[in-house]
């Protein structure tokens, strides 16, 4: 059964001539299961598409069935309900409150569902024990690195058990061992079961998914089934035909196939454009879209 299905749905934001079209006709269909990295140039959807997916936005056009129900039309304390027993989302930047300890962080969505508190705190505790976060419970969230703060929001959106979990640049500010950690903890939800979405601008994580989703200008440009464990096919084509834009970008886990070349060549990149022409591999730059 699809967990999700979109059809022809469009996202418009403004009015007359500032408008701009977010979303064009996106049909998508994601069966329970699956693992999808969604992947593209900034600006070109993915956040939107990823705020209708989670209910936190609705289409201006189109159809949206979650679970076989439309929920393209709820009022706001109906998409609130369906998100709370549906969906976790983990976003970007890590959202704990800083006051609370993970613990309390964790067991605060339960607090809406009217859960007495030895219970949430229970429950919370079972769930950092899940994502093996047990010793840091009674920890601040600034006592954390980044990949286990970012360990501790998905303990936090996983705490209603929902069956799927949306991530938006789950890893976007974490470093590779942060990154690592968070990958390989939402490849274990995946193993139980559970349906993962996550937006990456990184292809290297596109090992972790069973499929990826390319988008461009507000619409689907590409879907690729893959193998758990490879890097995608487009994804890994893209990463060896444009050139590393420079070490320190590299470091800095700056995708060669997401972000645009700076307008200002540095010496290391003009060095490497240099190298790339006289090897002659075809090269492409691409504009800078912000
Ligand atoms: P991505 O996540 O791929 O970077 P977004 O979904 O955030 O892209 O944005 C897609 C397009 O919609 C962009 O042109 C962006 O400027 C525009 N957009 C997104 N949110 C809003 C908003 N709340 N109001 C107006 N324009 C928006």
């Amino acid at each position: 059964m699809p967990v999700i299905e979109l059809q022809d749905v469009s996202r418009l934001y403004g009015f007359g001539d500032a408008t701009t079209l977010a979303l064009d006709e996106v049909n998508l269909t994601i069966e329970k299961g699956e693992f999808v990295a969604v992947m593209g140039p900034s600006g070109c959807g993915k956040s939107t598409l990823m705020n209708i997916i989670g209910l936190l936005d609705h289409p201006s056009h189109g159809s949206y069935k979650l679970y076989d129900r439309y929920v393209d039309r709820l009022r706001p304390s109906q998409a609130a309900k369906a998100r709370r027993d549906t969906i976790g989302f983990i976003f970007q930047s890590f959202n704990l409150l800083p006051k609370l300890t993970v613990l309390e962080n964790v067991a605060l969505p339960l607090v809406y569902k009217g859960i007495k508190p030895v219970k949430r705190l229970k429950l919370a505790s079972n769930m950092l024990e899940r994502v093996g976060m047990q010793n840091r419970e009674y920890f601040f969230p600034s006592q954390l690195s980044g990949g286990q703060v970012q360990c501790a929001a998905i303990a936090r959106a996983l705490v209603n058990d929902p069956n799927l979990l949306i991530a938006d640049e789950p890893t976007g500010n974490l470093d590779s061992a942060g990154s690592r950690l968070v990958m390989e903890l939402m490849s274990e939800l995946h193993k139980m079961g559970n349906t993962i979405i996550f937006v990456t601008h990184n292809p290297e994580l596109t090992r972790y998914a069973t499929r990826v989703v390319y988008m461009r200008d507000g619409t689907i440009v590409h879907d690729e089934k893959k193998s758990l464990g490879e890097v995608a096919q487009t994804a890994r084509r893209m990463m060896y035909t444009l050139p590393v834009a420079s070490e320190e970008d590299d470091l800095a886990g700056v995708s060669t196939l997401m972000k645009a070349l700076p307008a200002k060549p540095t010496k290391s990149r003009q060095k490497a454009a240099k190298k790339t022409t006289t090897k002659g591999t075809k090269t492409t730059r691409r504009k800078a879209r912000r």
